[in-house]
């Protein structure tokens, strides 16, 4: 094991999935704020992939390659230049195994016979009643005969077996996060589901294999994207920022866990606002394609138009599309000074968006005379 001081400080968005289609801008937010923070402090930052999952399932290598490298060239073109690229599908099966062997011998992983619902193709697998878990709700379909699965169509039946569960510890006190009420609704959210029980295990083959008690399970692909942290650790980083958006704030939960467990360290989780467009619709559609954006007003000015949208006291943010069109036609106003900043916290909030708004309104009242406005790290 590496000392800490020889360690590769970093930044990780959460494993994200790379979109089969067009690239909307929904997309790439939290890439483009977890370059940001990583341009600002001049430390490495990762993107990480979640390619193991249900939507990847079923896509054969080739296609599955192309829309990573979609994916990829997409971040480019926007200027996030990520350090690393971190994938699920690329990590090693042993050293998973070690990970859920220490699991097991703490007592945080157990076999247990439980009630599970599943359907056919065994995309729908969760323990009986709790199925209101986020994760699990898109895969189905409630109808009043039964629930059906999205992917194969079949009726989720029960099925009473042995199963892998993980309990959540108690981690509340172990949250830290920006913006502060997230911070708060993290700690309430580690209150309520410490000490319960989840399913890690499936019945159907995964692509990670893990033999227990002479029973041979397939572990829950989230759990595998769950232990990135521990994974990026084992390879000589220090991972001390995770980036995402509040849309589905439980994996925090499992990620930290994990990470305080395994390797006896904390996170600091930063909470992107949910961007929506100024009708409040999803940043999703023709209107909001990447490359069609990007073409049309450059890479420069999304950047700016995003971080200048930031408010950390708001949980959502609505972007203009005619304040994109101002920016991209007085950007060469907008420069970047060498601004280093010491710590993640002081970073964080130098991406204040209603700053920026104003040095962007005073920039363009101030037609004629030259006025440099500051964009270190979004620039
Ligand atoms: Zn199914």
């Amino acid at each position: 094991m590496k000392e800490e001081k020889n360690r590769i400080p970093c930044i990780c968005t959460l494993p994200l999935l790379p979109p089969v289609g067009q690239i909307y801008l929904e997309k790439v937010v939290a890439p483009v704020i977890t370059s940001f923070i990583g341009n600002k402090t001049k430390t490495k930052y990762i993107v990480a992939l979640n390619l193991l999952g249900p939507r990847m399932f079923n896509k054969n290598v080739i296609e599955k390659e192309f829309l990573v490298q979609k994916y990829l060239n997409a971040l480019t073109d926007l200027k996030v230049e990520a350090d690393i690229i971190w994938r699920d599908d690329k990590v090693n099966g042993l050293l998973i195994t070690k990970f859920i062997t220490k699991l097991v011998s703490l007592g945080h992983i157990t076999s247990s016979i439980k009630e599970i619902e599943r359907c056919d193709c065994g995309i729908v697998e969760m323990l009986y009643g709790v199925s209101d878990e986020k994760s699990n709700r898109s895969l189905f379909e409630a109808r009043a005969d039964g629930r059906f699965c999205q992917v194969c169509k079949g009726k989720v039946k029960k099925h009473k077996e042995e199963v892998l569960l993980f309990k959540l510890p108690e981690v509340s006190k172990d949250i830290k996060a920006h913006p502060r009420f997230f911070e708060k609704e993290l700690k309430q959210m580690a209150l309520k589901y410490s000490g319960k029980h989840f399913l890690i295990s499936k019945n159907r083959k995964t692509a990670i294999r893990f033999v227990f008690n002479g029973k041979e399970y397939g572990l829950d692909v989230d759990f595998v994207w769950q232990l990135y942290l521990v994974d990026l650790y084992e390879k000589g980083f220090l991972p001390q920022v995770v980036v995402a958006s509040s849309h589905n704030l439980m994996p925090y939960l499992f990620v930290l866990s994990l990470y305080k467990i395994l390797i006896g360290r904390k996170i600091l989780f930063v909470v992107h606002p949910l961007f929506f467009s100024d009708k409040h619709q999803r940043l999703l559609g023709e209107r909001f394609a990447l490359s069609k954006l990007i073409s049309k007003f450059g890479a420069k000015s999304i950047r700016v138009w995003l971080a200048s949208n930031i408010n950390w006291n708001r949980k959502s943010s609505s972007l203009n599309i005619r304040e994109l069109s101002l920016l991209s036609k007085m950007d060469y106003r907008i420069h970047s000074s060498e601004n280093n900043f010491a710590t993640f916290e002081s970073a964080i909030s130098s991406i204040n968006g209603q700053d920026l708004k104003k040095s962007l309104s005073l920039a363009r009242r101030k037609k004629g005379d030259y006025y440099d406005i500051n964009f270190s790290g979004v620039v």
